[in-house]
């Protein structure tokens, strides 16, 4: 007998029926003789509509409250899945964030988790009862007030109570079949994933994968917690995700797997492009101008600086589409005291990466991909790596093209076609 957190996204409970139909997963994982603890997500788009009314009523709504409103979307959820577990015959009790000791920063809208109290999980466990908790939210101590973790933050609340009540696996569902080797919507021949390695996972979602969320992710990798990410509208068996030293558990015991150089190829449409032309080439001026744009709230990912021939050079990088006006307006406003001639704006562009922990031991990954690239006559223009990754910049119109070409010189290619639920991948 194991005990085994389930996550259920959105889309999985986004009305009566879907809410049923996880109610009996539920309650099968139960009668094979397991202790389940579920968290929830808010049913389909319920915080998206929650945000909009808010924004109909204030501007800016008051963080505190907009706290209180998102958070009623995942005790809809909760409730109701729980009552449809007692109508079929099996006690479960649901809890808020709150009541499930879920103890956060008083950060409202993307509160970190900074410890679990689950001692009303335990006892209703240890009473025989399935436990739902609401996710995304947590509670202050200091403020005494209700916090959210941050969008998609359901799948952390999930990880988080796995790693506090010591769970045997951590099951998250969406209506994907699991993690791919690219996004099935954009590469058909992509093909699921038996497992990846935490740390790829981290790449892969900092550079455009949306199964799972990163702090998610990053949450499990320091607690040890093995994810299991798989379809609610099938029973195969989707992607274990193994922190450091952990086996999949469906290996036969002692075998040895060859390991793959590329794990899978990542793309991403968000980003935009910033270049901030003819710089004075003197010390300090990057940090002048990186300075300004953090202090815009700018998220910098890529940065390129071209070399100077004329005492002046250009400096590029990239942000996530809605940061771009805040950053270039921030520029703008300190353009004579960094003295550069002019800021140029590009939100064509589409970022592709590639990634797999065999980059530190094998060669020739990176030269697969401009080979590959320049077979398809793409264009790069950005280049940026870490040990396990590889993502190059390119026309947003390329992107596609590039990806599938890339997938298959990897030999990523699948025989059959991926399925796709025709769902958000939530
Ligand atoms: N309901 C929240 C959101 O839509 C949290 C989640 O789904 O994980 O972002
Ligand atoms: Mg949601």
């Amino acid at each position: 007998m194991a005990l085994i957190v389930q996550k259920y996204g959105g889309s999985s409970v986004a009305d009566a029926e879907s809410i049923k139909r996880v109610a009996k997963r539920i309650v099968d994982t139960r009668r094979a003789g397991h202790d389940v603890v579920v968290a929830v997500s808010a049913m389909g788009d319920t915080t998206d509509e929650l945000l909009d009314l808010a924004n109909e009523v204030a501007p800016i709504p008051a963080p505190r409250e907009l706290d209180m409103l998102l958070s009623s979307g995942e005790r809809i959820s909760m409730a109701l899945l729980a009552m449809a577990i007692h109508s079929m015959g099996f006690e479960a009790r649901s809890f808020t964030g709150s009541q499930a000791g879920m103890i956060t920063d008083s950060q409202h809208g993307a509160a970190r988790i900074v410890d679990v109290t689950p001692v009303r999980l335990r006892e209703a466990l240890d009473e025989g009862a399935i436990v739902i908790v609401a996710g995304f939210q947590g509670f202050n101590r200091d403020t005494r007030d209700i916090t959210t973790l941050g969008r998609g933050g359901s799948d952390t609340t999930a990880v988080a109570l796995a790693a506090a009540l010591d769970a045997d696996v951590c099951e998250i569902y969406s209506d994907v079949d699991g993690i791919f080797t690219a996004d099935p919507r954009v590469i058909p021949k992509a093909q699921k994933l038996d497992h990846v390695s935490s740390e790829e996972m981290l790449e892969l979602a900092a550079n455009g994968a949306k199964v799972l969320y990163i702090r998610a992710v990053e949450y499990a990798r320091r607690h040890g917690v093995l994810i299991h990410a798989r379809s609610t509208f099938s029973s195969a068996e989707g992607t274990y995700v193994l922190g450091e030293g952990m086996k999949n558990p469906r290996e036969a015991e002692g075998a040895v797997m060859e390991e793959p150089i590329v794990a899978g190829v990542a793309t991403d449409f968000s980003q935009a492009k910033i270049t901030v032309a003819g710089v004075p080439d003197v010390p300090g001026k990057a940090a002048e101008i990186f300075k300004i744009v953090a202090k815009s709230g700018a998220n910098v990912d890529m940065i390129v600086q071209n070399v100077s021939a004329t005492g002046r050079t250009d400096i590029s990088f990239t942000v996530p589409k809605a940061d771009a006006a805040g950053a270039l307006k921030a520029l703008a406003g300190e353009q004579t005291e960094v003295g550069f001639q002019n800021l140029i704006h590009d939100d064509q562009i589409g970022k592709l990466s590639v990634v797999g922990a065999g980059m530190r031991t094998h060669s020739g990954v990176s030269a697969t991909l401009f080979e590959a690239l320049s077979a398809g006559g793409i264009n790069i223009e950005m280049i940026s790596t870490s040990e396990i990754r590889i993502s190059v910049v390119l026309r947003d119109t390329d992107l596609t093209e590039a990806a599938r070409t890339v997938h298959t010189a990897y030999g990523l290619d699948g025989d059959a076609e991926a399925t796709v639920h025709a769902g958000t991948g939530r």
